[in-house]
């Protein structure tokens, strides 16, 4: 059975602006931020601004709003940085490697022969992750 949603979860607080993000897009459904601890430059967090828990409470429309924007960011994160591919990501309960209980994708640019560093591992340079996101922007036309 899915646990119930969290509002105090680290993700609803930087959606109540709580605490701060290198935000990259934003509409009236779904956010978009860079991830603190990236598996490669460029990996983004794209969210359904309502509460959802993971892909097993979420409702089709909270659904339907985070891939479109998903589609979005992988198509931005590809041309900021001359990607060769995208890789999209997303886990649902502890067991399947859930670490934060709101509903969220990772976008990841992938390059040929670069391999990923390790889920939730070592926290990025907050300069870097302001550059990145900054270039992401840059490339959704912001
Ligand atoms: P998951 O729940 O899919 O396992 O991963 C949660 C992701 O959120 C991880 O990749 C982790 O690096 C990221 N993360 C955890 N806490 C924060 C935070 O406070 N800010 C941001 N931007 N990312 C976070």
């Amino acid at each position: 059975m899915t646990e119930a949603y969290d509002p105090n979860n680290i993700f609803a607080k930087i959606i109540r602006g709580e605490i701060p993000c290198h935000k990259v897009f934003e509409d009236d459904d779904t956010l978009a931020f860079m991830d603190i601890m990236p598996q490669g430059n460029g990996h983004v967090l794209v969210l359904p601004k309502g509460e959802a828990r993971n892909i097993l409470d979420a409702t089709p429309e909270q659904l339907a709003a985070v891939i479109a924007t998903v589609q979005r960011i992988a198509k931005a994160v590809k041309a900021a940085f001359a990607a060769d591919g995208v890789f999209v990501q997303q886990f649902n309960e502890a067991p399947a490697g859930q670490t934060v209980f709101h509903l969220h994708f990772h976008v990841i640019p992938r390059f040929e022969g670069v391999g990923l560093r390790g889920h939730t591992g070592q926290m990025a340079d907050h300069g870097l992750l302001a550059e990145h996101a900054a270039k992401i922007r840059t490339a959704l036309g912001g």
